[in-house]
């Protein structure tokens, strides 16, 4: 066979799989988003989806989980060709401003002076890897027009900060940056890599940050999710 022929069958062939492949993956986002929207509709028919803030969910997990809600999206879910989820984001079925955030694991608290619905807090030693120094984010604590709903013990321009796991950091929020756009309210909530220099490297992207599953218990990797509502069976601390 011609060469070129040759050649053009394998681009074809790796093209389709790629298609396929981010295909699938968004598929299964679309299942997840098909989720939230009737939690978000109807929360009260839906109590044995929730979990709940300050639960341990396995009694070797390191972290608590940060708020009350549906785990909407996984770490890894795809809303758009080629990116994907950098944390998880849990819905608390409530208006603005209601649900709780706390601090998943103690830690020292920033919040940049710009930042109107996001904290940041560095842990030394990461409890899974000891001595590498990791970050928590959590964000989206806002409105719309970026009234902030952070805890006043915390206001812009807070740096390392010593907080205790449980802490109130805020209350969900639905703060986008863009006030005609707002998401769901919901916490995002993602751990970050340290940049080596005391800093915190770009939260945008997932290259930067850790699958959340082993340090709460819990299935939450999108390309490994079955697709079940994801429940966190472990009670109180
Ligand atoms: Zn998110």
């Amino acid at each position: 066979m011609d060469k070129r022929w040759l050649l053009g069958i394998v681009v074809v062939g790796i093209l389709a799989g790629v298609g396929i492949y981010l295909y699938m993956n968004m598929q299964r986002t679309f299942g997840r988003s098909a989720r939230v929207v009737e939690w978000i509709r109807n929360p009260s028919a839906h109590p044995d989806w929730v979990v709940r803030a300050g639960t341990r969910c396995v009694p070797d997990a390191p972290f608590l989980m940060p708020t009350d809600g549906l785990i909407g999206y996984l770490w890894g879910d795809s809303f758009q060709a080629g990116k994907h989820h950098q944390g998880l984001d849990i819905f608390g079925g409530t208006d603005v401003g209601q649900t709780p955030v706390v601090a998943a694991y103690p830690g020292y608290l920033t919040r940049l002076s710009t930042w109107k619905s996001a904290v940041i807090v560095r842990l030394p030693s990461d409890p899974l890897q000891p001595g590498r120094p990791i970050w928590l984010y959590y964000t989206h604590m806002a409105d719309p027009n970026g009234n902030s709903f952070i805890s006043s013990a915390f206001p812009p321009g807070t740096v390392e900060k010593y907080i205790e796991a449980g802490t109130l950091l805020g209350y969900q929020g639905n703060y986008t940056g863009d006030a005609t756009n707002p998401s769901g309210i919901h916490l995002h909530f993602s751990i970050v890599l340290d940049d080596g220099q005391g800093g915190f490297r770009n939260e945008l992207d997932i290259n930067n940050t850790l699958d959340p599953s082993p340090y709460l218990g819990l299935p939450l990797n999108a390309k490994t999710s079955d697709g079940a509502v994801i429940v966190c069976t472990g009670s109180g601390q």
